[in-house]
């Protein structure tokens, strides 16, 4: 029987509608929600990263502040702006686009960003709260197929849960945030030999490696729980994930399509942390989604 579609795009519509209720009733008490992007350098794909992100703000209510900065910029400038935002009221979260230009610290630069603003989790106060399970801000990706994974409503607990893809923005969080819901992780990554071996064994199955069709059916599980979180431009012009989504969909229960799955959702995460963060100056009791409570 074919898999269940995990339908990102839908979930990230009704996130963004609870959204914007949730910014009228700050309204109410006189916040915004402000949300800081800082885009250093023309890379044509973070221009569109960041024109979604503003969209999606625009769409529930939440101001953008997008600083647009030359390539050649200073490290120090860029961290002078990070210091003028921390300090401005109207701003509850600060996002640097990635990836910086070469000259530039990515570490410097991310921590910076006062951890009450880092709504992309990527400070490392926060990536170390995941290591203890008590983030400020989880990932904005990882906390999406969070999400994700809720609506299969399958539990997480004892299941056999295999990464492919250790990057320190998705499968290393990804990963601790799965073992924070007593999974058995198993992270692989380009060095790990026979990656089948690991893929077959998984009843969650969540792929970012930025490798089009790397997992085909015969490496996945019958009845495995399959997250595309890959991205690949093909050259003539669309759009595919890491999963052969045709083959896989025939094993799995249930599947995320490229694109349409987690995408969405990966902004979708980028407001609900943006207003859990106006939401807590404001002094109102958080709003938790199932996974945190
Ligand atoms: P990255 O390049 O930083 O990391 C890739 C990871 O995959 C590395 O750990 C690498 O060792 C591993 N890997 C690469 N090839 C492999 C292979 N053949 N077998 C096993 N492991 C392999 O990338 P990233 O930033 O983590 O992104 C990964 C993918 O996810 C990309 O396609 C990216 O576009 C996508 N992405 C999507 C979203 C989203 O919102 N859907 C968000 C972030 C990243």
């Amino acid at each position: 029987m074919p898999a269940n579609i995990i339908d990102g795009k839908a979930l990230a519509k009704r996130l963004r509608e609870e959204f914007s209720i949730r910014v009228k009733t700050l309204q109410a008490s006189g916040i915004t929600p402000g949300l800081a992007v800082i885009l250093i350098g023309e890379n044509p794909a973070s221009q569109v990263y960041v024109g979604n992100k503003v969209k999606a703000c625009a769409e529930c209510g939440v101001r953008s502040f997008r600083h647009t900065l030359p390539a050649d910029t200073p490290e120090t400038e860029v961290i002078a702006l990070i210091g003028r935002l921390n300090a401005d009221r109207d701003v509850h979260g600060i996002l640097v686009q990635l990836p910086l230009p070469p000259h530039i610290d990515l570490r410097r630069v991310l921590e910076a960003i006062d951890v009450h603003k880092d709504v992309d989790g990527f400070h490392l106060y926060n990536v170390g709260g995941l290591v203890v399970g008590d983030s400020i801000f989880p990932p904005c990706t990882p906390y999406g197929v969070q999400l994700l994974l809720e609506t299969t409503g399958l539990p997480v607990e004892g299941k056999n849960a295999v990464i492919v893809g250790a990057s320190n923005i998705v499968g290393k969080p990804m990963a601790l945030m799965l073992l924070q819901k007593e999974a058995t992780v198993t992270i692989c990554h380009a060095k790990t030999k026979n990656l089948a071996q690991h893929t077959i064994i998984a009843d969650i199955l969540i792929v970012a490696a930025g490798s089009p069709g790397l997992i085909v059916p015969q490496m996945v599980k019958e009845g495995a729980i399959v997250i595309d979180i890959g991205i690949n431009r093909m050259p003539d012009g669309s759009i595919t994930g890491d999963v052969d989504f045709k083959g896989v969909s025939q094993k799995a229960s249930w599947i995320t399509p490229v694109p349409g799955g987690v995408g969405p959702m990966t902004v979708t995460m980028l407001i609900a942390n943006t207003l859990r963060s106006a939401e807590r100056v404001a002094g109102q009791q958080e709003v938790l989604g199932e996974w945190e409570k």
